[in-house]
């Protein structure tokens, strides 16, 4: 309830404005966000490396109206693979398939996918889809089982909070990859998602079936002790690889916690201009974050 009235508010053209345009809502931007340009994200991921943290690498933006806009975001992803290998980083990229042209154009989408899984396993380098809206979510699938068969070099985000997870969990299991668990940032309609403390209780069922597949690799995304606490204990007796992943700027103490206790703890590191939806996620997910960014207007 509380997502959907923030992201209610957020999406309005108003408060866009007061949040790009303010010296306040830069300042939030730039406590999850490494910078509007790629130097800016290495140099992050350079120090995250150093504080013995993994990190992966997402250049903003989403839902482009225009193919070239496609293509020019599927360039910067190059730039970006290229940078890491450069640069000799522990780091691979996440990419949002509606920012490569899902949506808008699906084989133009899919092409782009493939030129960026072909460059990034010449570098022996993988790439995480992100999971977006649910009108998105069958194509995402779709689109990651055809590039995975090919490079095998892929891993795709599932959101607990959709009835249909545990069916696109055995489905990615039959092309293997790297599965990112997150509860979920959008607001969805109950006919098709879980509420409230259901959608802990799927994350956790969730959480037991991938550290019950030796096909995938579970990365485990959330911020939140009691779902930490679950995974640990479901992965005791795993043998294969899995880890955890947490967001830039969330719980810096609890990432290098986990990480000094040997776990493989991935960051993901958001840069580029288009910071704006990114950020609305991360005020519906914690409202704290929306007050603090009004007060700061406000004393203004
Ligand atoms: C690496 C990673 C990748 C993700 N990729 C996707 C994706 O592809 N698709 C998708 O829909 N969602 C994605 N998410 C977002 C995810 O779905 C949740 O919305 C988000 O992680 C908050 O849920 P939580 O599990 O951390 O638990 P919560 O219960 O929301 O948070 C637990 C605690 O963590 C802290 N916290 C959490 N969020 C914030 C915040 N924004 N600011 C400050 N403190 C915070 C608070 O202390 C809170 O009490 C991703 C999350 C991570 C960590």
């Amino acid at each position: 309830m509380m997502r959907s009235a923030v992201l209610a508010v957020t999406n309005r053209s108003a408060t866009r404005k007061l949040i790009t345009e303010t010296t306040a809502g830069k300042k939030l931007a730039g406590r999850f966000v490494a910078g509007s340009e790629l130097t800016d994200a290495i140099a992050v991921a350079k120090q995250l490396n150093e504080a013995g943290l993994l990190v992966s690498l997402d250049y903003l933006g989403e839902h482009v109206t225009d193919p070239a806009e496609a293509a020019r975001a599927t360039d910067a992803y190059l730039a970006c693979i290229d940078a890491i290998e450069e640069h000799s980083l522990d780091a691979n990229i996440s990419v949002k398939l509606t920012q490569l042209g899902m949506g808008l154009d699906d084989d133009a989408a899919l092409r782009n996918l493939d030129r960026l899984a072909s460059a990034a396993n010449t570098h022996g380098m993988s790439i995480t889809i992100d999971m977006e809206e649910s009108d998105h979510t069958e194509m995402t699938v779709r689109l990651f089982e055809r590039v995975q068969r090919k490079y095998g070099n892929l891993g795709i985000a599932i959101q607990a909070y959709l009835f249909r997870s545990p069916e696109d969990v055995r489905r990615i299991g039959r092309v293997g990859g790297h599965v990112r668990l997150c509860k979920g940032a959008y607001a969805e309609p109950q006919e098709i998602a879980h509420r409230g403390d259901d959608v802990e209780a799927a994350f956790d069922e969730l959480c037991d079936q991938l550290m019950g597949m030796s096909e995938v690799k579970p990365a485990i995304a959330t911020h939140d002790d009691a779902r930490i606490a679950h995974a640990l204990a479901a992965a005791d007796g795993r043998e294969d690889p899995w880890e955890f992943q947490m967001l830039y700027g969330v719980r810096r103490d609890r990432q290098l916690e986990l990480a000094g206790q040997g776990h493989d703890m991935r960051i993901y590191v958001p840069y580029g201009e288009a910071w704006y939806p990114y950020l609305t996620r991360r005020m519906a997910e914690r409202p704290a974050n929306m007050a603090f960014f009004l007060r700061a207007v406000v004393g203004k």
